[in-house]
């Protein structure tokens, strides 16, 4: 008897500490480190008789040159010194800026489930696919598992992958009862209870302050989510305000997701600082509210290719959002790239690209999304978005130059972080077939 009662006693405890055990390993251990610090490359490096866009606002240097010590640019210009022997990138007619950004990603498909347990060859090839082969040396992560996200950041940071610099917003706040529809078909039901939808100020609050202790680098908000098709529901303007104050009182940024004037509305009200798409219900939304968003200084990732390939193929679909992105953009607003890749299967950018034609920018102001807008934003001017000696040696190396064509931006050559090439898909040296 006493046997039987131990026996039915033991076999849930077992599975409960396996669970556990599992849990751990799946989700907590990945997690230990949440900021790994950033690694320099060793040695030099030189690009020689290449085109440098400097910056936005500068002319390029023709046939210039550019010298990299220890992870950082030490020279740039027509008549540098290179040392003898220092090794160089490759580049015959090669195009120099400085490293790409992509403000808006997600490591949210199932590839990179598990990611402190994947190979390094399975997660190197997904990162070349989905960030680096497209010019891209710091991504911001709007919203993924961050076992997932910290696992491949841990990764990457030790040199162990090749990959771009990742900030993270961790998980997002919906509003109370307010997941996405397109996310609420697709996401099982524990899953869904477990998502942020803080239903008071305090409780905004305590998921803003987790989210950071946890590792996140920024905040992400829904102000308005599509809780159904043509439907939006806007997050209660206290909670808003709350998660805003709680995160800015800890010198985080705050990114939202809009939808619809009243989720632009609640996003500016609050003091959010980005907004993550342009509005794709644009109803409302017109050059006076426009100006005042540009300015209380709130960026946008307009995410138009996303909009183009997700929503609908009706070909006027996108007109009014392109009047929002051009009227916002000819106001002085400040615009960030960023695709939504992670969200969006189809990692290209050349469309995008074509779509920010069609607002109105040129080169130069898409050169700015790409590199001293979000640096500017997310605080790194001094280290990041522009081809100066000092700052850290990001770079991105492209085959033809964008002032001739937008969609130039896409033909990516060669990346370097921190003075490490961590893509050069050119000229690789082929080894013999056996
Ligand atoms: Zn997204």
């Amino acid at each position: 008897m006493r046997k039987w009662a131990f026996r039915g006693l033991t076999a849930p405890v077992v599975l409960f500490v396996l669970f556990g055990a599992f849990v751990w390993v799946m989700e907590v251990y990945p997690r230990r480190v949440a900021h790994p610090a950033l690694k320099l490359a060793e040695g030099t490096l030189a690009i020689e008789h290449a085109r440098i866009y400097v910056s936005p606002t500068d002319p390029p240097i023709d046939d210039g040159s550019i010298l990299i010590r220890n992870g950082l640019i030490v020279a740039v210009g027509k008549q540098i010194d290179i040392p003898p022997g220092a090794p160089q990138l490759p580049c015959s007619g090669c195009v120099v800026t400085a490293g790409f950004w992509n403000a808006h990603v997600h490591f949210s498909e199932p590839k990179w489930a598990g990611a402190e347990f994947k190979s390094a060859a399975t997660l190197n090839a997904q990162l070349v696919d989905m960030f680096l082969r497209r010019g891209f040396a710091t991504i911001v992560d709007l919203g993924s598992n961050p076992a997932d996200t910290l696992a491949i950041r841990r990764r990457v940071e030790s040199t162990e992958l090749n990959g771009p610099f990742i900030y993270t917003s961790g998980p997002p706040l919906y509003p109370p009862h307010g997941i996405p529809f397109y996310l609420h078909d697709t996401t099982p039901a524990w899953i869904r209870a477990l998502m942020l939808q803080p239903a008071t100020p305090a409780a905004a609050q305590d998921d803003v302050r987790r989210n950071l202790a946890a590792g996140s680098d920024v905040i992400k908000l829904f102000t308005g989510s599509w809780v159904a098709h043509g439907r939006v529901l806007p997050m209660p303007l206290a909670i808003a305000k709350s998660a805003v104050e709680t995160a800015h009182l800890n010198g985080k940024l705050v990114f939202a997701h809009p939808s619809s004037l009243a989720g632009v509305r609640v996003a500016m009200d609050s003091g959010v600082d980005v907004l993550a798409h342009a509005a794709d219900d644009t109803e409302g939304i017109g050059p006076g509210l426009l100006a005042t968003i540009v300015h209380n200084n709130m960026a946008m990732i307009p995410t138009l290719k996303m909009f183009t390939t997700t929503v609908t193929a009706d070909p006027h679909y996108m007109d009014p959002i392109y009047a929002e992105v051009r009227q916002f953009h000819s106001l002085g607003g400040t615009l960030i790239f960023g695709t939504d890749a992670g969200y969006m299967t189809d990692y290209s950018t050349e469309g995008e690209f074509e779509a920010l034609g069609k607002c109105g920018l040129n080169a130069m102001d898409v050169l700015a999304m790409l590199t001293t807008n979000p640096a500017a934003k997310l605080g790194v001017s001094t280290q990041k978005g522009t081809v100066t000696p000092g700052k850290l040696a990001d770079l991105t190396v492209l085959d033809a130059d964008p002032a001739s064509d937008l969609s130039n931006f896409s033909r990516v050559r060669a990346v370097i972080r921190s003075g490490r090439v961590i893509l050069q898909s050119f000229r690789l040296p082929r080894l013999p077939h056996p």
